[in-house]
């Protein structure tokens, strides 16, 4: 089935510190970008003659635009206390896959082009020139890391590793040595609409199909609607919502939610994507274009309201950045939250009897819950302390029999990535990909086995689509991870009056 070495998974989850392997994830690097993906997001289309002095001079740039990045590569003290902590180094054994480790390949380049120690001594405090073998060593191990910030909630400073690994990825996009798989994606976004390339009719026609099936299998006129102007609520989704499972269920389950509330709503073909993928590569760049797409067309479709759907870069760009790159949204309703997320929107249905849900329909499921690092290290929900965490699992609650969380080291603020995050859910990178999932496959083992968890809902696309293809590596069925808002979707109780 694989053509590496599939982790077993411990039973202690959390728990067991690997045996180093120096080296075992050398080998493992994502496809380079061509001209073609690169050229259009302004980048140079391949690496450049004089790439060294560029890379330096973008280092700098980053340097003087961003301070944090300035503190983090001043501040760490060498204490270890990340360095067990990152889902790639449980995966791998590969001690270049601790976080500290990632760090120092480019605070050693920062040393000695930065700070006068590193100038004056170079080697002797950990300074190293920038060669052809370290940018190598750049682009296999900042495409080793998902960006999902649990190494920083056990940094005694704070340090945001993911932060380092999107300045380094923005400095290889610098000198014409980015990634493929996002480079590409962001091309389509902006000549298609969508991270898919699904253009508008085809989305249409998706979008009436999906009218038919709920009209079949519910007698209701559940509305699917595009690109309608005058609506209420612009909901702005994870293209993957439109076709892949599990993913496909959460799109119905928002659609009856919606219906059911009374609230119009719409899609818009133009920005038919919530994901942000200039988050990825460290392009803040990228993030305000691909978020200005959302606001011309709450504009040009005169909604009063947006609400985005289960995704959790996009959440984290949309909650933290939203409003600096794409406001004021001062045209939008100002009694609801910009933006505000679709389990907060059902959440609050639920508070207040707007709508009803019957545990009966999910009966015989066991849930579980995969907190998505983005959602719950880089964002809230609820505008409360710990919302991001409460709101999706009181979500759950309402729509099952019987909910479970898994081992505490494992969930919330401490979370493990589902090994697909950061702009690495390329087959490319499967090896790492399910090496990477195996702190949370087990988590999940260990209440599968000991709650009888016959299921996991996820609120990122990304993590979806990661799960669906690693479970069966680990002997655990695809179709056992779910949208929460497919759990919504089966409870929903259509047409009934309103509390
Ligand atoms: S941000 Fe996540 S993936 Fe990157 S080093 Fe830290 S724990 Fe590992
Ligand atoms: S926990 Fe923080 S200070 Fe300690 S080694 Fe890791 S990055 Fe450095």
């Amino acid at each position: 089935m694989a053509d590496f070495q599939i982790p077993v998974l411990s039973d202690e989850p959390a728990e067991f510190v690997p045996e180093l392997q120096p080296g075992t994830m050398a080998h493992l690097r994502p496809f380079v970008a061509k001209p073609d993906h690169n050229v259009p997001l302004g980048f140079p289309g391949e690496l450049v003659d004089d790439w060294k002095d560029k890379a330096i001079g973008r280092m700098g740039d980053l340097l003087n635009r961003y301070r944090s990045l300035r503190v983090y590569l001043d501040s760490c003290v060498k204490c270890g206390s990340c360095a067990d902590k990152c889902h790639y180094f449980l995966g791998t054994n590969d001690p270049k896959n601790m976080p500290v480790a990632r760090q120092d390949l480019l605070r050693s380049v920062y040393r000695r082009y930065f700070t006068t120690s590193g100038k004056l001594f170079g080697p002797l405090v950990g300074a190293r020139d920038l060669t052809q073998e370290v940018l190598e060593e750049w682009y296999t191990y900042f495409h080793q890391c998902s960006q999902c910030r649990r190494c920083s909630v056990f940094c005694p400073y704070g340090i945001d590793t993911a932060e380092i690994s999107m300045a380094a990825r923005d400095i290889m996009d610098h000198v014409g040595y980015g990634m493929k798989y996002c480079n590409e994606i962001i091309t389509k976004v902006h000549k298609i609409g969508n991270n898919l390339g699904l253009p508008g009719p085809a989305l249409q026609d998706t979008l009436d199909g999906l009218e038919e099936d709920v009209k079949d299998g519910t007698g209701h006129d559940v509305k699917f609607p595009m690109d309608v102007k005058g609506a209420e609520v612009l909901l702005v989704t994870p293209s993957a919502d439109f076709f892949a499972e599990p993913h496909v269920d959460g799109l119905i389950g928002y659609a009856k939610v919606f219906h059911q509330a009374g609230v119009s709503w719409t899609v818009s073909s133009y920005a038919s994507e919530a994901g942000n993928f200039g988050m990825f590569i460290g392009s803040y760049e990228q993030m305000f274009k691909i978020s200005n797409r959302i606001r011309k067309a709450a504009l040009e479709l005169g909604v009063k309201r947006i609400v985005f759907g289960e995704c959790g870069h996009a959440w984290r760009v949309a909650y933290s950045f939203l409003n600096t790159y794409a406001g004021p949204w001062d045209f939008l309703d100002p009694r609801y939250p910009v933006p505000q997320h679709i389990l907060e929107f059902t959440n609050d249905l639920i508070r207040n009897g707007g709508i009803r849900l019957d545990k009966d329909a999910n009966s015989g499921m066991v849930l579980t819950v995969h907190d998505s690092c983005n959602v719950a290290r880089a964002s809230r929900m609820g505008n409360v302390p710990g919302g991001q965490f409460s709101v999706p699992r009181d979500v759950i609650r309402a729509c099952v029999p019987k909910f479970v969380d898994m081992h505490p080291d494992t969930i919330h603020d401490k979370t493990f990535c589902c090994g697909g995050g950061g702009g690495l859910l390329t087959d490319d990178l499967m090896e790492l990909r399910v090496k990477g999932a195996k702190p949370r496959m087990e988590a999940l083992k260990q209440v599968i086995e000991q709650q009888g968890v016959t299921h996991m809902a996820a609120m990122c696309a990304i993590c979806k689509s990661q799960f669906t293809k690693v479970l069966p590596y680990y002997g655990m069925k695809m179709d056992m991870i779910v949208s929460v808002h497919g759990l919504v979707s089966n409870a929903i109780q259509l047409g009934v009056n309103k509390d």
